[in-house]
């Protein structure tokens, strides 16, 4: 079984959730398999070390499940991207376009240095607008982007389209 078809094989796919109409990726039977989770975060960890990364940032929430795990195995630090209000020192924030309405995320500057390259690591890219949004924190506290990787990416949404400009050439990486 290719690891792929391993990653596929985990993830649930729920009607209507959270509204009608939608059909909501869940990663938690992937989770609860420690042979598919530790097969995600080796996936993660080597494309993150690939790409020359320095610093793991992960997108709240489920974001931050698979980019701790990935940021030990590759021996790389963790930064937290957060909605707004969350992160106790001085933010830097970005508003950012949802279906209806806005939504904030916001990052601890400090954390970033100009030295370091960073990867963004999400469960699942939809419409590309949070790590679109990520990107431009990162640049914006001043250091590199080495690329976004996700578990998965929802082709249909057309989020690699929205996220071109962001990514500026850096790669999108969706396993
Ligand atoms: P985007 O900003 O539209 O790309 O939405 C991406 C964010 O929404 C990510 O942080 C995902 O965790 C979450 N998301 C969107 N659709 C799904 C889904 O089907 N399953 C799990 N998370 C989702």
């Amino acid at each position: 079984e290719s690891t792929r078809e391993l990653l596929l094989s985990r993830i649930r796919d729920v009607a209507d959730y959270p509204k009608p109409g939608v059909m909501f990726k869940d990663i938690t039977p992937l989770l609860a398999d420690p042979v598919a989770f530790t097969a995600l975060t080796d996936s993660l960890a080597e494309l993150c070390l690939r790409h020359g990364a320095t610093k793991i940032v992960g997108l709240e929430a489920r974001g931050f499940i698979l980019a701790a795990p990935v940021a030990i195995r590759a021996g790389l630090g963790f930064v937290p991207v957060r909605k707004a209000g969350k992160l106790p020192g001085a933010t830097l924030s970005q508003a950012y376009e949802l279906e209806y309405g806005t939504a904030e995320i916001e990052i601890h500057a400090e954390d970033l240095s100009a030295d370091d390259r960073i990867m963004v690591i999400d469960d699942v890219l939809a419409t590309g607008g949070t790590a679109g949004a990520s990107l431009e924190l990162i640049r914006r506290a001043g250091a590199q982007v080495a690329g976004v990787a996700v578990l998965m990416e929802l082709g249909f949404l057309a989020g690699r389209a929205r996220l071109e400009e962001n990514l500026r050439g850096a790669p999108l990486e969706a396993l």
